[in-house]
């Protein structure tokens, strides 16, 4: 097996890739709009009730539908999981990491399809798109590694006339509760790391992102995945989410989203409910306030464009995302300035064309939220860049209503106690902050519930040292953006409220849907 390598992003420049892509957009928009069916068990099954999944940057292009399950249809999948837990733990690790690979090399295969689906049901540019789709070919191909090495047990210490063993085996059926923001890669990610532990899953895609999940199903089927293995059950997690984690028959639920709804899940999920034999697993990654500190003597080139990167990179809405930038003494002036004109210079439109840099955020109640949080801005800082929706110009090419756009938005002279300096907008509005000299850069920067991500640009050793050892968060970056962690080189998950650490994409991660069994055997 050849050691595990991060698969290649495509340059869009070249003329072949770009020709690709555009086939597959226009081959989604000419098709008809498909109806997804929940499938248990592998049984494809309708509730009448419907999900409409619409493309952010034209939300009336209907891009498809899928079932929406009810508390009945919990009940079904979490007894199709439960029941093929049997035979699915008992198949061999590497059959089933083999099934991982297979899905990788498919997912290949149909790559730009699975790009086009990645911009239009959530909104992504394209180089934003084919970077989750690389994450997501990562993960199955790490985590299918990773599961031969667990495969081989623990060396114990030897005791005279003992034969002594320690072998990991899976939890059970679990919940895979995932969000919209990364639908193909987290997806991927969170229910590969169970299902080639030997689990088997019942996963609950985002309302927003239905489709996407769908198209990994299909995938991992035709990869050679068992019935019943990964059970694919959207629904309104208003609805279905807490049913869905207080069952007795879940054994761990993995859960990523908002700190609002992981908080919930902790909760419930600690609880017993009637006939259940276990405490429940919780794997909870939730958001973040993240930050990027600019010291006074740094390379203000790179801090500016690393600080725009992260902020704008998909409207702001990853969990990784700089959501504050502060700026050390005398470079503070300069970086505002800076990076309120490159903000400012950033193309906002549809996904579909090539030029534009931002796209989309994903709904109309993301974007009345995000607006919100703009007007608040108004009243704690100095409006530096944006400030509003995005002009709503028809799309170039269908002459359709333009979807979700804002501006990118950049306050100046934020109190780090400010609302928008504490709490997460997941949208394209950033808020600056001075600090008089490091040491408040670095209590400003720890100065929130979160803990997720953050970077520091300074060309001063003792700070960036000092930064490695008190700069409280999961995912810290030097000189260099805090977006874009790669698989087994960045194991990601964050602190305090940011989640519990699973660190996805690491050596550590399968572990969580592993427990270890020892079997000692006197010598006769
Ligand atoms: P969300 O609103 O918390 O939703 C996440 C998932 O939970 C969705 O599938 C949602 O279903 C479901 N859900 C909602 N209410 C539920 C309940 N009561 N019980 C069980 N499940 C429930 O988050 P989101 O808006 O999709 O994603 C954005 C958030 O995720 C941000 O806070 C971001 O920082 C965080 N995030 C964190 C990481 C990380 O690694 N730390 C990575 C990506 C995103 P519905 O779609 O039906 O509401």
């Amino acid at each position: 097996m050849d050691p595990f390598r991060n698969e290649a992003t495509l340059d869009f420049s070249l003329a072949r890739n770009a020709g690709s892509l555009e086939e597959s957009l226009s081959a989604i928009l000419a098709g008809v709009p498909e109806d997804r069916l929940l499938v248990i068990g592998g049984e494809r099954l309708s509730t009448g009730r419907w999900i409409e999944s619409r493309d952010p940057g034209e939300p009336d292009r209907i891009l498809g539908r899928a079932a929406c399950a009810g508390t009945p249809e919990v009940e079904r999948a979490v007894a199709a999981a439960d029941a093929t837990f049997r035979s699915w733990s008992r198949t061999l690790p590497s059959r089933r990491a083999e099934v991982l690979f297979r899905a990788a090399a498919l997912l290949r295969e149909q790559r730009f399809d699975l790009d086009s689906l990645l911009m239009l049901e959530a909104g992504k540019v394209r180089q934003e798109a084919d970077a989750e789709f690389a994450e997501a070919v990562d993960f199955l191909e790490f985590y299918g590694r990773e599961m031969l090495r667990y495969a081989g047990g623990q060396p114990l210490v030897r005791i005279h006339g003992e034969r002594n063993s320690l072998q990991y085996i899976p939890l059970g059926a679990g919940a895979v509760i995932a969000p919209w923001n990364f639908p193909l890669a987290i997806l991927a990610g969170m229910s590969a790391a169970a299902i080639v532990a030997g689990n088997t899953v019942v996963v609950k895609p985002s309302n927003e992102t239905p489709l996407i999940a769908y198209r990994l199903l299909e995938i991992l089927e035709e990869a050679g995945l068992p019935p019943g293995v990964f059970n694919y059950l959207p629904g309104k997690g208003s609805e279905i989410g807490d049913p869905l984690v207080q069952h007795p028959r879940i054994r761990f639920i993995s859960f990523t989203g908002s700190k609002e709804v992981g908080l919930r899940i902790n909760q419930l999920g600690a609880g017993t409910s009637t006939g259940q034999i276990w405490i429940k697993r919780v794997v909870a990654e939730m958001g973040g306030k993240d930050a990027i500190i600019v010291d006074a003597e740094c390379d203000l080139d790179a801090a500016v464009e690393g600080v725009v990167a992260s902020a704008f990179g998909y409207q702001g809405q990853k969990c990784s995302a700089c959501s504050r930038a502060i700026g050390v003494g005398p470079v503070y002036d300069e970086l505002v300035s800076r990076v309120a004109r490159r903000a400012a210079e950033l193309r906002v439109g549809s996904v579909r064309h090539r030029e534009t840099q931002v796209g989309p955020v994903i709904s109309e109640a993301a974007r009345r939220g995000i607006l919100k949080f703009i007007e608040v801005g108004r009243r704690e800082g100095r409006l530096v860049a944006g400030g509003g929706p995005a002009p709503a110009a028809p799309d170039r090419a269908t002459g359709a209503p333009a979807g979700y756009f804002i501006e990118p938005t950049v306050f100046a002279d934020v109190s780090p106690t400010a609302r928008i300096a504490q709490e997460e907008i997941f949208g394209p509005v950033l808020a600056m902050c001075r600090a008089r000299d490091f040491d408040e850069a670095l209590q400003i920067a720890n100065g929130t519930p979160y803990g997720l991500t953050g970077a520091v640009y300074s060309l001063n050793r003792e700070h960036l040292d000092r930064a490695g050892a008190e700069f409280h968060v999961g995912n810290l970056y030097l000189n260099r953006k805090c977006t874009g962690a790669l698989v087994g080189a960045h194991p990601f998950g964050g602190f305090n409220m940011s989640g519990t650490d699973s660190k996805a994409g690491g050596k550590d991660y399968l572990l969580l849907f592993l427990q270890a069994k020892v079997v000692a055997e006197r010598e006769t």
